[in-house]
């Protein structure tokens, strides 16, 4: 048997002000799953700046994290982030590199296989290893109505993975792994210079418990104030359809879907939505899921704990009155 050239799984450990997005844990998680049947050790990256939670990444499944500390890193510099991540990988060789397909992600990860001449899958939903030792990179295509089986010829196999596709690692803080400092490659000319960060929105909806969204049953942006009165009282966000967003009812932070944002909240109140596939794909694992629209037949009933038949005009300031009247 030849030898591989190529060995390990390579998570890339995304991080804001020194802490870990949740995405890394599920792809930590999957990759343990992978690099087991594959017999082959999970390695993670992180670039951020000093006293990041680097332990943590051993404690949900990494045998080995290198990390590089630097200010520089704080910047959301794809250019600088990838010239360190292809030092990494032309260094240790994995077979897999996975990313999650954050904003910053879905960035990154082209630049990082660009520059490996090597393929990339974006917004995976399932990853599997067949019997030839090949990662296979499972997405939706053609509007979510086919699940395409995609194999890379070429290494590093390298994939970004929708957020809250997969649960995180569970956290053994007894784990033990080896924590590698490499040697941070800073950019003497950056093409990049960030001037300003806005702040896009005040809450990632992707975090959020409870999510009221409005779909094309509203009449005007300005009626997303009667949306944004209900989640404020349920100590939620707003969300919308591609449908509002198109209209410019909202901005498309606030967009749920195949297209948008995965959420997974305890409660999703869809108001004058009507349930289309794509946008099911991004809601349809929330715990509970209440249905406002006035179509009987509309399919977003099919997947609702709870429907209501009637006009949100109607059933959203009744809501609003009855949840008032229960904290006076
Ligand atoms: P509609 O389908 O027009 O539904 C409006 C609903 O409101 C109807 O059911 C109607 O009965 C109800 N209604 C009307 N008046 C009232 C009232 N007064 N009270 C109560 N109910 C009322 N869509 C997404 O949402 N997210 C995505 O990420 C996304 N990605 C896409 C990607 C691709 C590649 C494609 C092709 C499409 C995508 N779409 C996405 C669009 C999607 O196919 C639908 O067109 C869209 O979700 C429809 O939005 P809607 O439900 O708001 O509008």
């Amino acid at each position: 048997m030849t030898e591989k050239t190529h060995r390990g799984i390579l998570v890339f450990a995304e991080q804001k002000d020194g802490r870990i997005h949740k995405v890394t844990y599920e792809l930590l998680n999957k990759g343990r799953t992978l690099a087991e049947s594959l017999e082959v050790p999970v390695y993670a990256i992180a670039l951020g700046p000093k006293n990041m939670e680097v332990e943590e990444l051993i404690y949900r499944g990494a045998d080995e994290v290198f990390y590089g500390e630097e200010d520089a890193f704080n910047q959301p510099d794809e250019l600088l982030y990838k010239e360190n991540i292809v030092a990494l990988i032309n260094r240790i060789k994995p077979e897999i590199c996975l990313f999650g397909a954050t904003t910053f992600g879905r960035s990154l990860a082209p630049r990082v296989a660009g520059s490996l001449e090597t393929g990339l899958t974006a917004d995976c939903t399932e990853l599997k290893i067949d019997e030839d030792g090949k990662l296979i990179q499972i997405r939706p295509a053609f509007s979510d109505n086919i699940l395409a089986h995609i194999k890379t010829k070429t290494y590093p196999q390298m994939a970004t993975i929708r957020y809250k596709e997969f649960s995180e690692a569970k956290r053994d803080g007894q784990r033990q792994g080896k924590i590698t400092k490499i040697e941070a490659i800073l950019l003497e000319n950056p093409a990049v210079r960030i001037l300003k960060q806005l702040q896009s929105n005040e809450i990632d909806i992707s975090e959020a418990e409870v999510v009221v969204a409005g779909g094309r049953g509203l009449k005007s942006s300005e009626d997303f104030h009667m949306l944004k009165e209900l989640a404020a009282l349920l100590g939620g966000v707003v969300g919308a359809s591609r449908a509002v967003v198109e209209e410019d009812y909202i901005s498309s932070d606030h967009q749920v879907g195949y297209s948008g944002n995965r959420v997974k909240p305890k409660l999703y109140i869809a108001c004058g939505i009507s349930g289309a596939p794509q946008h099911l794909a991004g809601m349809r694992e929330a715990e509970n899921i209440v249905a406002i629209n006035t179509d009987p037949s509309a399919p977003i009933f099919n997947i609702a704990d709870v429907g209501i038949v009637g006009d949100l005009y109607e059933v959203i300031p009744m809501l609003i009155n009855k949840i008032n009247n229960q904290k006076a």
